[in-house]
């Protein structure tokens, strides 16, 4: 008999986008007539095309491996030394890290789940609330956690509240965590975090030999120059912190699929022995193992994108999303509603008018405006009371989206 892994059964069942998929369903089975003219700002993925920059390289990588002079087979498992190198250049110039430090890989969903695998059991996790779902799942997965509450809170892990009180950036736990996930600007919230709050964290995990695994996956939406890009911005994180980074919302890569991990030869953990072990040698060797590689079109596709011409068409998505936060806000803000985020994130956080919860705020917009949304409590139960509106969407639909809120709210 073949034994599962039990952990999975302590999964919850309605898993956020599906339920959002099931009233979806149930709303356009009992309305066809306006199933047209519905608009989703739910699911954060880009609307727009891949930059020309972009699909140029990949063609040509294409055609090179239709010619055997110049056709690849396996490439370096963690990744071509063009894509690493120009990761570094163009992301870590004067940080401590080099090509060496950067993994090449399919994406960061895959990475922030896969990262697990090079931690031993035991370990006190710390999660943000709300949260993006794949930290705290790939941890219930692997059996890092007890069940669920009925707020579906796992047993085992700390949850950091972000409210607007803290904006959005959790206070320092007053218990030692071992592992921290931290994602700025943030999905769901699109908060970002000030260097003096990421420093507060970096010194934390400096103090508590913790590490901090950052999730800058929004990094290419910063507008204020004050906000840091990188967590190696902050002194010391290079001896604490993993930074993961993906070109899915920057490059419109959420289909093609690309991403890395920052990984410094300083960031230790420490085996049961008590020895010191480079995080780094451990995921390269995993690499190794379970992974072969992005594949090389790809990876093309993805040094494209720090080309001058792909910077530019970078530059023009970017301009195209956080223009349709700003209107999004602004037509919130409007109508009277506690409006955050949206300022250097693809992402609007709104309070739910005065007495809905954030799934009567759903129904309510999918019934009365025709939008689809994402109540905050999907993330965690401190998103309750909120809804977030995602910018990745036609200007047209956004256009309307905002002249629908302001009707129907
Ligand atoms: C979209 C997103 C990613 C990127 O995921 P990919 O697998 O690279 O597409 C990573 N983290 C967060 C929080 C995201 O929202």
């Amino acid at each position: 008999m073949a034994q599962i892994n039990d952990n999975f059964l302590k999964l919850k069942a309605g898993y956020l986008f599906p339920e959002i998929g099931r009233r979806v369903s149930a709303f356009t089975e009992a309305n066809p007539d306006k199933a047209a003219s519905l608009i989703r700002c739910g699911i954060g993925d880009v609307t727009e095309p891949l930059p020309l920059a972009v699909r140029e390289a990949m063609h040509k990588a294409v055609d090179e491996l239709g010619n055997r002079d110049t056709f690849r087979g396996y490439g370096p498992e963690q990744g071509y030394d063009f894509l690493r190198n120009a990761v570094a250049d163009n992301f870590y110039q004067d940080l401590p890290l080099t090509a060496a430090d950067i993994f090449i890989s399919d994406g960061s969903k895959c990475d922030t789940g896969n990262i697990l695998d090079i931690f031993g059991p035991g370990n006190k996790i710390a999660v943000t609330d709300p949260v993006y779902p794949v930290y705290v799942d790939t941890n219930v997965m692997i059996g890092n956690t007890g069940e669920a509450d009925e707020d579906g809170r796992y047993e085992g892990l700390v949850y950091l509240p972000c409210t607007a009180e803290n904006n959005f950036v959790p206070a320092l736990p007053a218990e030692k965590v071992d592992i921290i996930y931290l994602c700025y600007p943030n999905n769901p919230t699109g908060a970002s975090a000030t260097r003096d709050q990421l420093k507060a964290w970096v010194d934390y995990a400096i103090e508590n030999d913790s590490i901090i695994l950052y999730d800058a996956a929004y990094e290419a939406f910063i507008q204020d120059s004050e906000v840091p890009r990188s967590i190696y911005e902050i002194e010391g994180a290079e001896k604490c912190a993993l930074e993961f980074r993906s070109f899915s919302k920057n490059g419109g890569f959420t289909g093609v699929r690309c991403g890395f991990i920052a990984i410094p030869e300083t960031v230790t953990g420490a085996s049961s022995t008590g020895e010191r072990i480079s995080i780094k040698s451990l995921w390269s060797r995993r690499t190794s193992t379970k992974f072969n590689g992005a594949s090389y079109p790809v990876q093309r596709g993805a040094e494209a994108i720090f080309s001058e011409a792909g910077k530019a068409q970078v530059s023009a998505l970017v301009e195209h999303y956080m223009g349709n936060a700003a209107l999004l806000r602004e037509a919130c803000t409007e109508i009277g509603l506690s409006v955050f985020g949206g300022e250097n994130a693809p992402y609007v956080w709104v309070a739910c008018p005065e007495g809905l919860t954030s799934w009567d705020m759903f129904d309510k917009m999918l019934n009365d405006a025709n939008v689809v949304i994402t109540p905050g409590s999907g993330f965690g139960a401190a998103g309750e009371g909120y809804f977030r509106i995602s910018a990745f969407n036609s200007r047209e639909n956004v256009i309307e989206v905002c002249n629908r809120l302001k009707k129907h709210l």
